[in-house]
């Protein structure tokens, strides 16, 4: 099944999440139901806190990138309890959007590259150095763990002209194609 996606405004995309462990309640079944949500919405990611569950959880299928970066051609992955423990100094932008935020995309700048320690869906762990796709994605939805979104990381100008737009999400000013929940 598919959950509703929180658009900007919603208090549950602002929460930091809690670490959780593998006998927390149901969660094969709502890591699947994240999956199912992911690709009805056509994302690339989607973090718990989207979904309205304050966990540290999300899961990324970067395979459309295998094109350019071969090594992608099997990335779908579930990150539980994820730490980024070190960032590359050199930096890149990249246009991101957000299922949480319909219709608003901009240049983002982050690190390039990234190592992360993280539990997989069997609470295997992994510590991996990551760049390209992978790593933009990664931590775009880390973000989100932190009740950060990706417009946070614009400037202030670029913010202030962007103003109008975001308030407007809350509103519902925008189209999607999948189930969302809007600010009450
Ligand atoms: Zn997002």
């Amino acid at each position: 099944m598919t959950y509703p996606i929180s658009i900007l405004g919603t208090p549950e995309l602002r929460k930091v999440v809690e670490p959780i462990s593998a006998d927390y309640p149901d969660l094969q079944n709502i890591i699947k139901n994240m999956w199912d949500t992911m690709y009805a919405s056509e994302g690339v990611g989607l973090a718990a806190p989207q979904v309205g569950k304050s966990i540290s959880l999300f899961v990324v299928d970067a395979s459309f990138g295998a094109d350019e970066e071969p090594e992608l051609a099997d990335f779908k992955r579930v990150f539980i309890n994820a730490e980024i423990y070190d960032r590359s100094e050199q930096t890149e932008p990249f246009t991101e959007g957000c299922l949480s935020l319909p219709g608003v995309h901009e240049d983002v700048v982050r690190p390039s590259s990234i190592s992360i320690r993280y539990l997989d869906e069997n609470f295997v762990e992994h510590d991996v150095t990551l760049g390209g796709y992978a790593a933009r994605i990664i931590q775009h939805e880390y973000d989100h763990l932190e009740g950060k979104v990706f417009t946070d990381r614009l400037s202030p100008l670029r913010k202030s002209l962007l103003r109008g737009k975001l308030m407007g999400l809350g509103k519902g000013k925008f189209k999607a194609s999948y189930k969302f929940k809007l600010p009450k």
